[in-house]
């Protein structure tokens, strides 16, 4: 079974957009999602081209507001906090990665928290692994909601998360945690990785290898998450980090990449605008 989350993103975002038309009625106005973009990478363009362009069928206002590579990082703060202070702006995202003067940690830590719909704010951060309430990181969040729609029972399960970087692997074993499966993450020092990764019921692989999961690290009836974007050295097209038709036939389910865990990432980051927003409007008592 393949989970398309192109699919599931789609209805997600039909029923976000039912549900946005109806806040101008009820709370005066729409969710405003702000997405700065520095400098010209081509793959950042098409990630906020494909976060304005959901915004749009969700009728979420979005604005992208574009900067050169050479800003300085005050002027990106200064920013940042101009936007914080700004009550018609619910989410605030700075689009990763950054040129290398800029601070990443002091961006995220400068977004407020109320605002930070990536989930990266420490204090985010913080609320998840606390299991308090938290805006939670877009892409863990997608990769549950495609384990849930495909009917996969998570509780009791063995996990195997494969990558421990702050946006992926960490926040994926903390949520598959929460679900009650048993987890282990593993990472460049694992030893022996192949007879871990055949252990596992539920696989995620977040590494950033073309193809780097193979077939024969794989058990029969494995659920395999590919969270890889890569370019395959050999066609030039988008692939995951593991070997998809190898391993497809052997998976009880899998996700495909193009369109697995990409669009669900930019479907839940819609949802926790609107979270966002929600939180506002209710602070405020409108
Ligand atoms: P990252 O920060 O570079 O982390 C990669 C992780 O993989 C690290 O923890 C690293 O281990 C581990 N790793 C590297 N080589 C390994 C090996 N040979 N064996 C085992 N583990 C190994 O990357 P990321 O930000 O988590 O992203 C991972 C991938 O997901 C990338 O392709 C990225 O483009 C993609 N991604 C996709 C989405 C989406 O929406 N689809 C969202 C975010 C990221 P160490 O910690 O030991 O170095």
């Amino acid at each position: 079974m393949i989970i398309s989350g192109k699919e599931l993103s789609a209805k997600l975002k039909a029923e976000m957009a039912a549900q946005v038309a109806g806040f101008p009625e009820k709370y005066g106005r729409v969710p405003h999602l702000t997405v700065i973009l520095v400098g010209d990478d081509p793959a950042s363009v098409s990630y906020v081209t494909g976060k304005a362009k959901a915004s749009e069928v969700i009728g979420i206002k979005n604005t992208t507001i574009r900067k050169p590579a050479t800003i300085a990082e005050d002027e990106l703060l200064a920013l940042i906090r101009q936007l914080n202070a700004d009550d018609t702006v619910d989410g605030i995202l700075v689009q990763l990665p950054l040129p290398k003067h800029i601070s990443e940690a002091r961006v995220i830590e400068t977004i407020d928290k109320s605002k930070d719909v990536d989930g990266f704010h420490p204090l985010n951060v913080a609320a998840l692994w606390q299991k308090q309430p938290c805006t939670l990181p877009c892409t863990p969040k997608g990769i549950i909601k495609m384990l849930k729609a495909a009917g996969v029972e998570i509780s009791g399960k063995r996990a195997v998360v494969i990558g421990r970087s702050n946006i992926v692997g960490l926040p994926v074993a903390k949520l598959l945690l929460d679900e009650n499966a048993t987890v282990t993450i593993a990472h460049s020092r694992t030893k022996d990785l192949p007879a871990l990764t055949r252990q596992a019921e539920i696989l995620v692989v977040a590494i950033g290898r073309p193809r780097f999961v193979t077939a024969d690290m794989v058990s029969e009836g494995t659920v395999v998450i590919d969270v890889g974007v890569n370019r395959d050295p050999e066609t030039g097209k988008l692939c995951g980090d593991v070997d998809f038709a190898a391993i497809e036939p052997k998976a009880s389910v899998i996700t495909p990449v193009p369109g697995g865990v990409g669009p669900m990432t930019i479907c839940c980051l819609m949802e926790n605008t609107i979270e966002c927003f929600l939180n506002s409007v209710r602070d405020k008592n409108l």
